[in-house]
């Protein structure tokens, strides 16, 4: 790995962690100029996930320092590569998770890039040419075209952009459990948080009963009120746990710490499923019990494919589905990092990058 080449000639400014300290400075860095199947973008607005605050802590142990976070990205197209047919100047375009795959592997060939082997991220990860790629927390960012979407018009290009992880990251598992064309299941949502909020809002617009399951008494009314959950759990509560046993058909726990599944498959009727997509940094408890009487399953999820990301978004557009975001200027992330450490967000922090509030 490198941190550029010869054809790294554009300079970037960015925001990086350099060390676990976990603190964000600003860092100047290289990118490589526009090839014929990049475009390059102008970075407007980039999404806080939790997995950024997991790579600036090196939570997981995999963190390349410097490093720049950030994949929950919108712009605006302002160079096209040669061989790029889909995107033109000026396009309002969003770029989550992935920066390059293998585009060979059954995976790659099925629209599934995000579990192909040699998947690459956008940023931590090491790109084709063996740099190592930088995130959104910057003003410009070159993209391979086959890992960027169009934002759809009616849709804000602030609370748009946490789309482009959280809002993929639910959505796909949400279509593979038929949550899509099937209304009137049971769907419970397990962290209030960036993930869960969104994941509540779809469930919601694709027919569902939503059932929240949080460890804050305090979000209550607003998932009730603002977003629409018909029902709310508080799981350290075992008296109202025990009381939503065998209640719902698919769960999604999007939860970042460690915690037991077991009274989470509680709730889950008779072979429901409980997909996991939280990322906490030690195992989650699995007791065998709740498995086996219930007969249930439990799987993972890892952001979506490409043209699901797309899909996502027109659904998106369709059902006018954005996050409900709290803009903060550059000079803020620190802040915004600790109050999302503390679990003090409603629901997603954007960075307004670009200093502009409208687009
Ligand atoms: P977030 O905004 O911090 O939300 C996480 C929520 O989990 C919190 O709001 C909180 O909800 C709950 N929570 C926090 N600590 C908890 C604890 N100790 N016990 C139980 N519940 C707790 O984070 P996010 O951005 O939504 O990301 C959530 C997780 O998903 C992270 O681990 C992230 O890395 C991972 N992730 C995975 C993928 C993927 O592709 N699978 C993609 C993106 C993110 P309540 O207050 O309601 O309890
Ligand atoms: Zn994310």
């Amino acid at each position: 790995m490198a941190l550029e080449t010869p054809n790294h000639t554009q300079t970037v400014a960015g925001w990086a962690a350099y060390d676990s300290s976990g603190k964000i400075a600003p860092y100047i860095f290289k990118r490589r100029e526009n090839g014929v199947n990049d475009v390059t973008i102008q970075v407007m607005y980039c999404g806080v996930c939790h997995t950024d605050l997991h790579h600036v802590k090196d939570d997981w142990g995999i963190t390349m320092y410097p490093v720049v976070p950030g994949h929950e990205i919108t712009g605006v197209i302002t160079k096209v590569g040669s061989d790029v047919k889909n995107f033109k100047l000026g396009d309002r375009v969003g770029v989550g998770c992935l920066a390059a795959s293998c585009l060979e592997c059954e995976f790659c060939k099925n629209s599934q890039e995000n579990y192909c082997d040699q998947i690459q991220f956008t940023y931590n990860g090491i790109f084709w040419d063996g740099t190592i790629t930088y995130g959104g927390y910057s003003d410009m960012l070159v993209a391979d075209h086959r890992y960027v979407v169009h934002v759809p018009d009616n849709l804000p290009m602030d609370a748009a952009a946490p789309l482009l992880c959280a809002g993929i990251t639910v959505f796909s598992p949400m279509k593979d459990c038929q949550l899509l064309e099937s209304p009137g299941k049971k769907v419970g949502i397990v962290g209030l948080g960036g993930l869960g909020h969104v994941a509540v809002k779809m469930a919601k617009a694709f027919g569902h009963q939503v059932t929240v399951i949080s460890t804050s008494p305090s979000k209550e009314n607003e998932a009730k009120q603002r977003l629409g959950a018909d029902y709310f759990l508080v799981s350290t509560d075992a008296k109202q746990m025990q009381g939503g046993k065998r209640s719902l058909d698919v769960i999604l726990d999007t939860v970042s710490a460690k915690h037991s599944l077991g009274p989470i498959l509680e709730l889950l009727k008779v072979n429901g499923t409980l997909v996991v997509v939280g990322a906490p940094d030690r195992p989650i408890e699995l007791p065998s019990f709740p498995l086996i009487f219930g007969k249930r399953a439990v799987k993972g999820s890892m952001t979506g494919g490409m043209k699901e990301t797309q899909e996502m978004m027109d659904v998106c557009g369709k059902h006018n589905i954005t996050c409900d975001v709290e803009l903060i200027k550059p000079d803020k992330i620190n802040e915004a990092l600790d109050r999302l450490a503390r679990n003090d967000v409603r629901y997603r922090f954007v960075i307004d990058i670009a200093g502009t509030s409208k687009l």
